[in-house]
């Protein structure tokens, strides 16, 4: 079961947990849809409601590990005030997190990666998080659509192939495979 536990902004009111995962992303990019698809289907709901959008949210999985549902990033919106408040928190994160063992980086398939994406994966390399990248909405691309927007994901995000997974959040096409993944690192 799936047990939304807290919201936070730094790092004194993160909870005490044990393992943990970060789903991270640019706002519309399919976080929430993902969520649900892997963790049930009304889990990410919390991050969507109000005062909770820009704070990190915090669930416990089956008392197993734990996943932190990072606010989207790249929302048009946002004031420069409400930026740079979500780069200290996450630096926060990042930096004293110990029980960060894996990031998600979603992005979407039909796109080269935007600034924020490419600045995120650098984050994550700089501080020597284990990532995987995962290419969302893959069902409104034909197969040679596909073929050509995987080179150019590997090409502008510079990273290897090995690194990227590609999925339908909305059709749950590789789901459920990203979930056994995202355990077996997790639960090793
Ligand atoms: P979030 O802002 O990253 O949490 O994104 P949401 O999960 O709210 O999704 C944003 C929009 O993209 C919604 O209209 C979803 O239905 C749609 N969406 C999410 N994942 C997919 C997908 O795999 N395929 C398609 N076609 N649409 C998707």
């Amino acid at each position: 079961m799936t047990k939304f536990l807290k919201s936070a902004l730094s790092f004194n009111d993160f909870p005490n947990t044990n393992k943990e995962l970060i789903f991270l992303g640019k706002s519309n990019v399919g976080k929430s849809s993902l969520i649900n698809s892997l963790y049930g289907k009304k889990t990410a709901y919390v991050g969507k409601t109000p005062g909770k959008t820009k704070m990190l949210n915090f669930f416990d999985v089956d008392k197993k590990y734990t996943f932190v549902d990072a606010p989207g990033y790249g929302y048009a919106k946002r004031s420069e005030k409400e930026i740079i408040q979500f780069g200290e928190m996450m630096e926060d994160y990042f930096q004293k997190r110990k029980e960060l063992k894996l990031a998600i980086l979603i992005i979407d398939v039909r796109h080269k990666p935007s600034k924020d994406d490419i600045d995120m994966k650098n984050y994550l390399d700089e501080f020597n998080i284990p990532y995987i990248i995962v290419a969302n909405k893959i069902d409104k691309l034909s197969n040679n659509e596909l073929f050509k927007a995987k080179k150019v994901l590997i090409e502008s995000l510079n990273i290897k192939e090995e690194n990227i997974r590609y999925i339908s959040a909305l059709k749950k096409d590789n789901t459920s495979l990203l979930k056994e993944e995202i355990e077996s690192i997790l639960l090793k």
